[in-house]
């Protein structure tokens, strides 16, 4: 069988069809217009379909899109709730209280409620009639490089219809080289090509490691008498329980359209007790008497889960290398302290595209060109909103009352606080062996009250992947690589009782018995939900997350 790799060139090639690089393609394609340029652009996703790996709060600020696209209103926008009304609780296990004082950054004002996964169909639609080329179902699987300059010249694709061992299927079809100009990533939290480039380019500061959350999150409809759809509230923030206060993270409950609503638990994974589950916190959180109430009689219609990238200003990478930009997401953009990173994301992925137009003009890719993109972060409200936030997820990451005095102390001081820049320590170095931390989750007996699901509105995780709409090809090479087995067989259970069987929302490693009865781990990658919590929290960090073939993963429609 064939398998000579075709060459595609572009002259821009999008990798990830997230808002950061919607926003970069639409804003491109019309400011080449405008200079009376013919660009080439292509853009390439991983998902089945634009917006079928989009899952987010999500709670948008609309200062990108209104610079994007100022009659957005008139548009079709999808947009759920375009008023925000927001109470604060804190959690206790039985009891909730209100917070009279909100901080102004997590205000919602002029904000509105959207769906991730329409809305970036939505500018797929706007992006493909500006005249981008759209390539769903097609993951970037290699970074292609220049050999004489070491600049990026594109990514390649993997090979589609291989078996797990290998072979060549009847269907195999070679992967595609797309070369281009330029090649901008926007994968994502925790890219799988940002992390290629970064071992070979040291784009990532040593001293301030990434730092990510996991969110899980439902669409729940809900019975059309119900207090949260008659009341003003539209979007609900919670902390505390389940979490307790040593544990970043905290929930979301946003009304949607349709008697629906959008309801999450972000959870902070440098996380210390290795017997703590996201998805049965969740569950716990779902059975406080504050949301049990809200949610009573409702039904689950779509479960999904992602990682966020949250360390923000100093975790921020080189953004730009020879050949290549990195926008939202992969750039760290997010703006933990206001919850929200779509709008830095499309602002990032906008401010791409006018270096791209200059680096056109000039006819130069280099380094030195593209390092323009950094300049113009510095100069717009992207700096201004991650400057001040700089410490803030590191604050956060504090227990007991230093936590409190480092927040206090950045809230009077426009962000400075106590001590800048404050440490970041890889997620994954945070985790203690099972019995030296108290435990302070997970409390066994609330642990069963949390696992008892009834199919409908509490579902268990394999009913969560189902309504996720996952599915990939099963006879495929795994796309988790854990490097060494006998490690998890040995010390990762003896010293963490295999985090890995509760971190993953997915349920995709399992411990069973072998043929000896022997402990051994057995994986089930057709579950996964791509949201690389596993690659960041494994202890030993003996897990690679690689991109199944194209096509593959969740199929969001409504998160
Ligand atoms: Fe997430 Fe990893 Fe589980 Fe996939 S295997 S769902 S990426 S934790």
């Amino acid at each position: 069988m064939d398998s000579t790799r075709e060459e595609m060139s572009l002259d821009v090639l999008y990798v990830g069809g997230g808002p950061a690089n919607m926003a970069g393609a639409i804003h491109l394609m019309r400011l080449a217009k405008e200079k009376g340029m013919d660009i080439e652009v292509g853009l390439i996703e991983k998902g089945d379909e634009i917006g079928a790996h989009s899952l987010s709060g999500a709670i948008l600020d609309p200062i990108a899109l209104a610079e994007l696209i100022p009659d957005y209103g008139s548009r079709e926008c999808p947009i759920e709730f375009s008023q925000c009304q927001d109470t604060f609780y804190f959690l206790t296990a039985t009891r909730q209280y209100k917070v009279p004082f909100v901080p102004k950054f997590l205000h919602n004002d002029g904000c509105h409620i959207i769906s991730l996964s329409k809305f970036t169909r939505w500018l797929g639609d706007i992006a493909e009639n500006e005249g981008v080329n759209i390539f769903p179902g097609f993951a970037g699987t290699d970074v292609l490089y220049d050999t004489d300059s070491g600049s990026v010249k594109g990514v390649g694709t993997g090979d589609k219809g291989v078996d797990a061992e290998g072979k060549q299927k009847p269907n195999f079809e070679p992967g595609i080289d797309l070369t281009a100009r330029v090649t901008v990533f926007g994968e994502g939290s925790k890219g799988s090509l940002i992390r290629k480039i970064g071992r070979k380019k040291n784009i990532f500061p040593h001293e301030a490691p990434q730092t990510f959350e996991t969110a899980i999150k439902e669409v729940i409809e809900l019975p059309k008498e119900n207090r949260v759809l008659e009341s003003e509230t539209t979007v609900i923030h919670t902390f505390g329980y389940p979490l307790g206060m040593n544990t970043k993270g905290g929930a979301f409950l946003y009304r949607m359209t349709g008697n629906r609503i959008s309801l999450g638990l972000v959870i902070g994974l440098d996380y210390e007790a290795p017997m703590l589950e996201p998805y049965s916190a969740f569950i716990q959180l779902k059975k406080h008497p504050l949301i049990a109430e809200i949610i009573a009689g409702g039904k689950v219609l779509q479960q999904g889960a992602k990682t966020l990238n949250t360390g923000g200003y100093y975790t921020m990478p080189t953004v730009a290398i020879g050949g290549a930009l990195f926008v939202g997401d992969s750039a760290s953009m997010l703006n933990a302290q206001r919850l929200k990173g779509i709008h830095t994301a499309m602002k990032s992925g906008m401010l791409a595209a006018e270096t791209i137009i200059d680096a056109f003009e000039k006819d130069d890719f280099s380094n030195h060109s593209l390092s323009g993109y950094r300049t113009r972060i510095e100069k717009s409200w992207i700096h201004e909103e991650q400057y001040r936030s700089r410490n803030f997820s590191q604050a956060l990451s504090k227990k007991g009352p230093a936590k409190w005095l480092h927040l206090g102390a950045q809230f009077f001081s426009n962000g400075t606080g106590a001590v800048d820049p404050m440490a970041t320590h890889a997620d994954h170095s945070a985790m203690k062996p099972v019995g030296s931390v108290p435990p302070d989750w997970p409390d066994e007996s609330d642990r069963k009250e949390g696992d008892a699901f009834d199919g409908n509105l509490y579902v268990d995780k394999l009913t969560g992947v189902f309504l996720s709409g996952t599915t990939h090809i099963e006879d495929q090479p795994c796309h988790l690589i854990v490097q060494d087995l006998d490690l998890c067989r040995t010390r990762c259970f003896r010293e963490y009782r295999n985090p890995c069987t509760r971190f993953c929302p997915a349920q995709v490693y399992e411990i069973v018995a072998d043929e000896s009865g022997n402990r051994k781990l057995k994986l089930n990658p057709s579950n996964c939900l791509h949201c690389k919590t596993c690659e960041i929290k494994d202890p030993y960090q003996n897990i690679t997350w690689n991109c199944p073939e194209g096509g593959g993963g969740p199929k969001y429609t409504i998160t």
